[in-house]
């Protein structure tokens, strides 16, 4: 054995190594990793640790929404129990619709109640929910990269207030949208326009009988509606199902559901297209937030290369305004 090998190395490891690190079960580094983030998003560690990140996703990304009380951080328990007992690793971001620490539970809190703490491979964060309108905080993109990178499943839960259905649609291979009984929100998603967006609706709260088995059926004649167009626009028609966190009833049929569309992503050859698609939004996000319009207009095209990661093209980009 050389020297080498048995003194610690004075440096840091390689940003692949931190990542084997990270998915190998160890959560402080994950937690160091992300509050590195927050603290020097443009360091050239961060940097190198986000471009590694991006080149090597790992996961499936599935962004979990609906209305307040619908059931998500329920059922977000009952999701992630379901996934380990798979043997999956997840790593879940609770966006919190409060951008201030005050008052009330955090999203995230409420989650990191129903997993259990002591295992390696599940791992829960809570971040605020926007730092710019119109967008998930840029921070979410870099934590949901990190942890693409790491886990087997990444579960983005966001509160669905109008526009936070459409933006995690932005970060999310797999959308999941909560449907409360007896709400109405099958008629609400058909006005709102947000009927593209799920890839999976749920009926929650099954348990309660024939008022879900209407928000069933209800959610199915909405979608039937657009399902030529969907069919037109080679979209994929949304899985509708019913479920009841509180019982586990229908959680295995979500889980089918959600690895249907995984499959059928990667399958039809889309899930790279689609992104790289995501990261060029961000990228332009992310340049109009520090640069403004102004700014974009000096850029022309932004210019992102298939593959190529958004972290270091945006301090390349922004180096040269
Ligand atoms: P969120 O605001 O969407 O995260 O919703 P919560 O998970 O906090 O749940 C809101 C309320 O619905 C709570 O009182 C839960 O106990 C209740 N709830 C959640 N899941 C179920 C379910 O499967 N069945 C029933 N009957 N109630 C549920």
């Amino acid at each position: 054995m050389s020297a080498a090998a048995d003194t610690p190395s004075p440096e840091t490891p390689s940003a692949e190594a931190q990542l084997a690190a990270m998915a190998d079960g160890d959560k402080a580094a994950v937690a160091r990793a992300l509050a590195r983030l927050e603290r020097a998003p443009e360091a050239a560690d961060t940097l190198a640790l986000l471009d590694a990140a991006y080149a090597a996703p790992r996961g499936q990304v599935v962004g979990v929404t609906g209305p307040p009380g619908v059931g998500k951080s329920t059922l977000m328990g009952a999701l992630i129990r379901a996934l380990r007992g798979r043997g999956r690793s997840v790593g879940t971001i609770a966006v919190d619709p409060s951008s201030r620490r005050s008052g009330g539970a955090l999203l995230g809190d409420r989650v990191r109640l129903l997993t259990d703490p002591d295992d390696r491979h599940c791992f829960v964060r809570s971040m605020a929910a926007r730092d710019r309108l119109g967008g998930l905080a840029e921070l979410t993109v870099a934590g949901m990269v990190l942890m693409r990178a790491v886990y087997d499943v990444v579960l983005i839960e966001t509160v669905g207030v109008g526009q936070s259905e459409t933006d995690v649609a932005g970060v999310a291979d797999t959308v999941l949208f909560c449907v409360q009984p007896g709400s109405g929100d099958s008629l609400q998603f058909m006005k709102a326009g947000i009927v593209e967006i799920p890839d999976v609706a749920a009926v929650t709260k099954a348990d309660t009988g024939p008022v879900a088995d209407r928000a069933l059926a209800d959610l199915k004649g909405a979608l039937s509606l657009s399902a030529d167009d969907a069919a037109e626009e080679g979209r994929r028609a949304p899985a509708t199902l019913k479920l009841s966190a509180e019982s586990g009833a229908g959680v295995d049929e979500l889980v089918a559901a959600l690895d249907d569309h995984w499959a059928w992503l990667r399958d039809t050859g889309d899930l790279a297209g689609k992104r790289h698609a995501q990261a060029a939004d961000w990228l332009r996000g992310a340049l109009r937030d520090r640069h403004g319009r102004e700014g974009l207009r000096r850029l022309g095209r932004i210019a992102l290369e298939p593959g190529a990661s958004p972290f270091s093209r945006l301090a390349e980009l922004a180096a040269t305004l």
